[in-house]
Parts: structure tokens; C-alpha cells; sequence
């Protein structure tokens, strides 16, 4: 058996309810085999796929709060820090009740690979709990805010572990999180990204996932000597990355023309209608069926099935195995030209396979989606400096980052004979920086 097969079933064998984490681990290790053949003595020796795959530190804490009716509640939080090789530790916090160790394992070991794309100093991890923040009131999500970071400021400061927003995790969150660790610790330092302007925020955050992914499809049409241009694009969620993802591929002349919740989806074929949809999201917290009540071009549809849709473009940016082998096929059948990912993990591991089997240009979400950890590894540092960069200023590194990006993950593709397979390409080129780092600093 294979050294990278030998680990895959290491880690089934002593997880075995991390059905997700398994997933990851099995893309990931199994697509960089290539480069581990080439080092294999020296990565049995010193069993450099074992500690990649075991998280440095995972947390687990309760986090009791008296909700509006004066009852007390408990949920559990979670901090998985994962790989510090290569910088301080970064990633979201994600509030939804689907949240498990497995799940926080498998976004934090995703996020070592990302972080390491972004060619910034910042290690992986991930955490969350499972409070669903939807339906609560605004006292509520602070009480449970408060009493989730009483018990995280224990393991984060600005140079350790800097967490930032993801699923149910926005600015309202990120601003309570950050106003009880300041409470708690009296430092005002740059712990969290994704802060507001007004106490150590960056400008172009909010837009940087949904902005960075259209970049990073745009650079990769155009390696194809495609235009986005008058592209219809199929977009899921309505979330933070679908809503700013929307609006570049508007700025690029493409014609976004779905969105979608957990509850249904809009097809909208004059294009979504930017404005109404972020009234909808961002002010109202609404849902998509009040977008079509308003809409007159737009067809609500109940439930799953955004993927029907005819388009040319796949935008996935909701949530983790949105898209099956069922979902790929369709795609596929309606001539699809690239999927790019700004969800984690949106494609189950036969939806992938079927992309790039049916040449499908995909663009894998650690290399698609790396632009908000990039932005907040720019907020990290303007929080360092105590200086503020323009909104244009931080744009144009975003844009810098996911062109470098692309353009690393397509040598290191062309690298292992592997061209335009850029699944293999993003986890060789991210796995390579990390594995030496950790090899320089000894069996820690
Ligand atoms: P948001 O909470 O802002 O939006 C998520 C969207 O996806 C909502 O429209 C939500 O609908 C929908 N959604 C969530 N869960 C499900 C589900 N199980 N089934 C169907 N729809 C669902 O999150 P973000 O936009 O921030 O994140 C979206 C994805 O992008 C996640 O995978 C996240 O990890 C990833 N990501 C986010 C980054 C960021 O900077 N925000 C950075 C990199 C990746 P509803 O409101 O009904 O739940």
C-alpha cells in the first residue's frame, strides 16, 4: 500500500465519524501523491503525512447563554488550530447548526493549503459552533458572541491565531467578538479580521471572496482566450461570497442570472438585480422568495436545483457538497465551460472528477476563494503598521494575489504532467511550501 494510502486510512480508522474531514484529506493527499513519491523516504522518516493531517491543537468548549426568555442555552465551540509552519494560524468562525468537529477539521485543513496559495504568512485552522444566529435577535447573538470568545481569547492573540468571519459569521458578529476580547484582555490588536472601518478594518474585506474568485476565473478564461463578457453565470448562495460575486462579474460585463438559500433559488434570465437582492440579504435578512415577489423577470423554484439552469459559467457559493455527480452531469449536458469554486469544498469528489474528466475548466475553492484570506492577511497587517490602505490600493493586491495564484497552480499542473488539472496544481504548489517549512523546523 502507498505511504499516502496508508495515512488516508490512518485517519478514517481513528475518526471515524468525520465523514467530511475524510473527503478532504482523501482529495487532497491523494492529488499530491506525485510530489510525495518524489520525497517519500524523507516524509516516511520524519512522518510528515501524519502530523499534516493531525491538527496541532483542536479546542472544544461549552458555551452556555441566557437567551431573550431568560432561559439558558448550550452550544458547543470549536477552535482547530491546525498548521502553524508557515505563519500565525487563520481562519473563519462558522455559526450553523450543521457545525461538528469533523466539519471544522475538514475547513481548517482546507484552509493550510489556501492560506499557503495566498504567498502570505498565515497557517490554517478553523472554528465555530453549532448556534444558528438565524431567527435569534440582535441582544442574543451578542449574549452568545460574548460567551463564545470568554472561553477563545484563551488560545488567539494577533500573533498566534487571528480567526475571521465564514457561515453566520459577519460583521455583527466579528464586532461583538471583538469588543468582549478587548473587554477581556484590555489589548486593542489587530485578534480578528473582518472588523468594521471604524476600529482596525479593511477596506475591501466584504468584497474580497466574492470580488478575488471573479478574478481568478477571469484570469483563467482569458488563459483560454475566452471573455466573460455577455457569459450567462449560474451563482448558489446569497450569502457574503455569491452577493460580491455577483457584483465583479456584473463589473466584467458577465450576466449572473441565479441565487439561491437554504430554502430555494431565483432564475432571473435579464440578470440578478444587485440592489434588490442586497436590500433582501444584507438589510432585511430576508429570503429569495421576497427577491422574486419583487422581481417581475424572476422564477422562484422551492428546494434544490440551481445546476438545471443553462448557463456558461458555475459560481457554487454556498456551502459544502452542494454540487453531486447528478448536479456535475447536468452542468456537463448543458456545456458548462468552468466552475469555480467560492464555497469550501461545494463539489463532492465524483463531481470534480467529472468536471475534469468532461475538460471542464475548475477552478478548486482553495485556490478560487483564497482572496478573503488574503484580504485579511492585509488587514493583519495594516492592524501591524497601524495604517489604513485605500479601497484601490487593497483591490489592486487582491487582484495581484488571485492572478499569482492562477498562475502558480497552472506551472505546478503543467510541473506533473498534469496540465490544466488544477485541483493537482493548487494542493502540490500549497502542500510544497508547507512541507518545507515544516521539515525545516524539525519534528514539531
Ligand atoms: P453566508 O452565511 O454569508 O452565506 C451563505 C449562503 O449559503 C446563504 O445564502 C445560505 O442560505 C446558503 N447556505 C448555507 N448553508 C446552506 C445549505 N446547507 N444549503 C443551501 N444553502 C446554504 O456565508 P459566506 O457567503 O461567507 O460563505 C459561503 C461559502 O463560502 C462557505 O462555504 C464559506 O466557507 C466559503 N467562504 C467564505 C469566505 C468569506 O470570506 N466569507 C472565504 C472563503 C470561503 P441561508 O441564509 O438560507 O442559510
Amino acid at each position: 500500500m502507498s505511504y499516502v494510502d496508508e495515512v488516508i486510512n490512518q485517519i478514517k480508522k481513528e475518526n471515524p465519524s468525520e465523514p467530511e474531514f475524510h473527503q478532504t484529506v482523501t482529495e487532497v493527499l491523494k492529488s499530491i501523491e506525485p510530489a510525495v513519491l518524489e520525497k517519500e523516504e524523507e516524509y516516511r522518516r520524519d512522518a510528515l503525512l501524519e502530523r499534516l493531517t493531525n491538527p496541532e491543537r483542536q479546542i472544544k468548549f461549552r458555551v452556555p447563554w441566557v437567551n431573550d426568555e431568560g432561559e439558558v442555552e448550550v452550544n458547543t465551540g470549536y477552535r482547530v488550530q491546525f498548521n502553524s509552519a508557515i505563519g500565525p494560524v487563520k481562519g473563519g468562525l462558522r455559526f450553523h447548526p450543521s457545525v461538528n468537529l469533523g466539519i471544522i477539521k475538514f475547513l481548517g485543513f482546507e484552509q493550510i493549503f489556501k492560506n499557503s496559495l495566498t504567498g502570505l504568512p498565515i497557517g490554517g485552522a478553523k472554528g465555530g459552533s453549532n448556534f444558528d444566529p438565524k431567527g435569534k435577535s440582535d441582544r442574543e447573538v451578542m449574549t452568545f458572541c460574548q460567551n463564545f470568545m470568554t472561553e477563545l481569547y484563551k488560545y488567539i492573540n494577533a500573533d498566534r491565531d487571528v480567526p475571521a468571519g465564514d457561515i453566520g459569521v459577519g460583521a455583527r458578529e466579528i464586532g461583538y467578538l471583538f469588543g468582549q476580547y478587548k473587554k477581556i484582555t484590555g489589548q486593542f490588536e489587530g485578534v480578528l479580521t473582518g472588523k468594521g472601518l471604524t476600529y482596525g478594518g479593511s477596506l475591501a474585506r466584504t468584497e474580497a471572496t466574492g470580488y478575488g474568485l471573479l478574478y481568478f476565473t477571469d484570469t483563467l478564461l482569458k488563459n483560454e482566450d475566452i471573455s466573460i463578457k455577455d457569459k450567462d453565470i449560474i451563482v448558489s448562495g446569497a450569502g457574503n461570497v455569491a452577493i460580491y460575486a455577483i457584483e465583479k462579474a456584473k463589473q466584467l460585463g458577465g450576466n449572473p442570472i441565479t441565487a439561491s438559500d437554504s430554502t430555494g433559488w431565483v432564475y432571473d434570465p435579464e440578470g440578478i438585480d444587485l440592489k434588490l437582492l442586497k436590500e433582501i440579504k444584507e438589510v432585511r435578512r430576508g429570503r429569495m422568495y421576497d427577491y422574486a415577489a419583487e422581481r417581475p423577470s424572476a422564477e422562484y423554484h422551492e428546494g434544490k436545483g440551481v445546476w438545471t439552469v443553462d448557463g456558461d459559467i458555475a459560481l457554487p457559493c454556498a456551502t459544502q457538497n452542494e454540487i453531486d455527480l447528478n448536479d456535475a452531469k447536468a452542468l456537463v449536458d448543458n456545456d458548462v465551460i468552468a466552475v469555480c469554486e467560492g464555497a469550501n469544498m461545494p463539489s463532492t469528489i465524483d463531481a470534480t472528477n467529472y468536471f475534469l474528466d468532461n475538460d471542464v475548466l475548475f477552478g478548486p475553492a482553495k485556490a478560487a476563494n483564497a482572496g478573503g484570506v488574503a484580504v485579511s492577511a492585509l488587514e493583519m497587517t495594516q492592524n501591524s503598521e497601524r495604517i489604513h490602505w485605500t479601497f484601490e490600493q487593497v483591490d489592486d493586491m487582491l487582484k495581484n494575489i488571485m492572478v499569482n495564484i492562477f498562475n502558480n497552480i497552472s506551472n505546478a499542473a503543467d510541473k506533473y504532467n498534469k496540465p490544466k488539472n488544477f485541483v493537482v496544481g493548487a494542493n502540490i504548489h500549497g502542500f510544497e511550501q508547507v512541507a518545507d517549512a515544516m521539515q525545516s523546523q524539525g519534528i514539531v
